[in-house]
Formats: structure tokens, C-alpha cells, sequence
């Protein structure tokens, strides 16, 4: 498969079809694309084929949507020593989060959504214009804690940092508080084009004093931020692990909640579960990263596990998001990968829904599944060509090397 004519269109004929919505995988499919998108999906036998355009025969080959993971961080950190996220030079690390970028691509995910990046916006750019090749990303910018929250307080308290350097380490969160200083801020990343905003309703358990426990924004905030942001067609994303936290952020009308995990004895109680589905608020639980560092220790106690499940039960949709932000931790691709088996290890997905999570939803979540998420008609020709079923072992997908091709719009963007 190569010079692929996109203004003249290519056909990709007789692949197994798993087409993102759930269904069972469809034999013998062909698809016809052109200029980035899907002109004809269909049954071998019935989508007509010009005669002048390219032909690839992948008849022994599954293809999918291209993978979304949900809850990224590009940080362009390159060592496990945390004094070197403050020493660091700002211009290297945003050079870095190119080949971060690339490596998720290069397992298959066609686009991630921020959960918060310094550099974001700018590498969002950079891939569109052409200049490195990378998943689609859905920016926020810096995210929004509040002045002692996770990203403000913490060098000082965990790396002993000086306060007026503090600044230098926002790698993924910056402080703000009161009604106007929110609203700043968010009309702030509207004018660097943002694609949704992210916010901490709860501490994240990064120091001291940044219990889970606790809220990190009255009320009042909260509602200054999901205001601001939809107010402009922002989806609002939110960190909270704790049910108080979940239960305003849920009321308030976020659209998606970050982690959801909670203390024992406060677990993702029926009604908050049935409130999240009823409006339609996805659940990111990031699971990946409850077994990196020192969090592998603790591991994943029943009753969060529970909250979940109870979740999935009543409705809620869940998304693939791996909280990847630091390659030394959580090295990019393999571990954003890694989430698809611990919906289903963990959370007791089956490989078709954990599919699903990792697509359709993933698309919905980010308010782009008219564009992508699914292998339909009219959509954008995000794909993977894969050289096995991942419908009977999810395990297929956590080699690169099962993936043939990935398609972004289109275009061969990998090859394995
Ligand atoms: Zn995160």
C-alpha cells in the first residue's frame, strides 16, 4: 500500500470490518476513500469500485476506527527525577512532545484529547500544519486549579522549590481563583483556540495537602467554569476523586469526569451514577495509573473498582484514558495502549465494548463523532489495518506490530 491517490480515491477491499458501534465484526467489506474521507462502506459485493482508482486487497486483515485516548498529558519530561521538571528547558520539552506524540500514534491512537499540557495547543498545530506527523489532539492548554492546588503547591512541597520558580513547573495545571480570575483564564485559552477546558474540582493526592478528600473550587467556581465554558461550545473536563466533588461537578453539567474514584464508604453511590448517565457524562477512570510508582503499591481496592462498575451498570459510558504524562513513568504508546486491557481485566469489558469505549465514545466524549469514531459513510478515513482479531483477545492490539497500517484522514501515516 503506497502513493495513495487521495483527490482520486482508494478502495480498501475484502478486510474484516469492526466499524466502532458494537456490532459483531463484518466479513468481507470493502471501503472506498477519498480525500480523507469514507465515500462507501459496505459488503464486497455490493459497493461499486471505479475501475480507475487503486485497489489494496487487505482480505486477510481487521480494520478499525483509529483508537482515542481520552486523557493524555504531553509534557516533553524526559527524566524520572523530578528536580528536572522545574530545570528544565521549556524549548526542549515542547521538542520532545513531538516524538511523544508520534509514539502514540505509532500504537494505533489517531487522536487524543489533553488532559492538560503547557504545549498542547502548539503541538496541535504543528500537526495539523504538517509539520511532524501525530494523532489529532484535542487541546486545553494549561488546566484549572486553584492557587495551593495539585500543580500550584506542588514543588515547593514535594521538590522543596523556591516559590518564585514555581511558575516553571505548571506542566499540566495553573492556579486561578474567584469568579473573575476564571473567567480570565478560560477567555484567556478561548483565544489560544482551545478545544475544551479542564479543570481540578477535587485535590489529586500529588502532596500533602492536596487530599483527595477535599473540594479545591466552591461551587460558585465550578459554575463560573462550566458557564465560561459552554458559553463558547466547550466541552469541560473534570478531575475529581471524591464523591462531593463528583456529585457538584455532575450537578453542575461537566461533560466528562476525570479518575471518579473515591474513599471507602463514599463509593459512586445509584443516584449519582444515574444522574451521569441521564445527562450523558462520560467516566474516565484512568486505571493505568493506579499501578505506576508508588501508586502500584496500593493498587486498586475493590470498593473504587465497585463505584465503576456501578457506573457501567447504570448507563454511564466509560472512556480509554491513560493519564500518560511523563515518558520515564508512563511511557508513550505501550502505556496509553495499556488501558484497553485493564477495561477489560479490570473493569469487565469485553474486547468489543472496550472497542467501543476506545472509539465511538472517545469521539462523542470530544464532540467530534460526527467526524470520527466510527467506519461510516461520510466520516473521516481514520484507520487501522491489523493483522489479527482483536475482538477475540484485546491482547492483539498491545503489540504496534499487529497494527499493518494506520490511516489518519486518509493518509498512511504508519506502517508495521
Ligand atoms: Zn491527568
Amino acid at each position: 500500500m503506497k502513493d495513495m491517490e487521495l483527490e482520486k480515491g482508494y478502495a480498501l477491499i475484502g478486510a474484516t470490518l469492526i466499524d466502532g458501534n458494537g456490532g459483531v465484526p463484518v466479513k468481507d467489506t470493502t471501503v472506498v476513500i477519498r480525500n480523507g474521507v469514507l465515500e462507501e462502506v459496505g459488503d464486497v459485493n455490493s459497493v461499486r469500485v471505479k475501475d480507475n482508482i487503486q485497489k489494496v486487497d487487505i482480505s486477510e486483515y481487521y480494520l478499525m476506527p483509529g483508537l482515542i485516548d481520552a486523557h493524555v498529558h504531553f509534557t516533553g519530561v524526559k527524566s524520572a527525577n523530578s528536580m528536572d521538571w522545574i530545570t528544565e528547558s521549556n524549548y526542549l520539552e515542547a521538542i520532545r512532545t513531538a516524538a511523544e506524540a508520534r509514539k502514540v500514534l505509532d500504537y494505533g491512537f489517531t487522536t487524543v484529547r489533553s488532559g492538560g499540557s503547557r504545549y498542547d495547543i502548539y503541538l496541535k498545530r504543528a500537526i495539523e500544519e504538517g509539520t511532524i506527523v501525530g494523532p489529532r489532539i484535542m487541546s486545553c492548554g494549561l488546566g484549572l486549579c486553584r492557587t495551593g492546588g495539585n500543580q500550584d503547591a506542588m514543588p515547593r512541597d514535594v521538590y522543596g522549590i523556591p516559590d518564585e520558580w514555581a511558575q516553571q513547573s505548571y506542566v499540566w495545571a495553573q492556579p486561578c481563583d474567584g469568579v473573575e480570575e476564571i473567567r480570565k483564564a478560560i477567555r484567556k485559552l478561548v483565544g489560544q483556540n482551545v478545544d475544551h477546558i479542564k479543570f481540578f474540582a477535587t485535590g489529586g493526592g500529588l502532596w500533602e495537602k492536596d487530599r483527595v478528600e477535599d473540594m479545591h473550587f466552591g461551587l460558585e467556581e465550578m459554575r463560573t467554569i462550566v458557564d465560561e465554558a459552554h458559553m463558547v461550545g466547550l466541552r469541560v473536563m473534570c478531575h475529581a476523586e471524591n464523591l462531593r466533588g463528583i456529585r457538584a461537578a455532575v450537578e453542575l453539567g461537566v461533560d466528562t469526569i476525570e479518575h471518579g474514584d473515591n474513599e471507602e464508604g463514599c463509593e459512586l453511590d445509584e443516584e449519582t451514577c444515574q444522574i451521569m448517565a441521564e445527562k450523558n457524562i462520560f467516566l474516565t477512570p484512568t486505571l493505568s495509573i493506579n499501578f505506576v510508582g508508588e501508586w502500584a503499591e496500593e493498587g486498586l481496592p475493590e470498593y473504587v473498582i465497585n463505584g465503576w462498575k456501578r457506573a457501567i451498570n447504570n448507563g454511564v459510558k466509560v472512556l480509554l484514558g491513560s493519564d500518560a504524562h511523563a515518558d520515564p513513568v508512563t511511557p508513550y504508546g505501550k502505556y496509553n495502549i495499556g488501558e484497553i486491557k485493564l477495561l477489560v481485566d479490570i473493569l469487565g469489558l469485553s474486547p468489543l465494548e472496550a472497542i467501543t469505549s476506545a472509539t465511538k465514545f472517545g469521539a462523542e466524549a470530544c464532540g467530534i463523532d460526527s467526524r470520527v469514531g466510527t467506519i461510516e459513510k461520510g466520516k473521516l478515513a481514520d484507520l487501522l489495518v491489523l493483522k489479527k482479531d482483536p475482538t477475540s483477545n484485546i491482547d492483539i492490539l498491545l503489540a504496534k506490530g499487529n497494527i499493518r497500517y494506520i490511516i489518519k484522514e486518509g493518509n498512511l501515516v504508519v506502517e508495521h
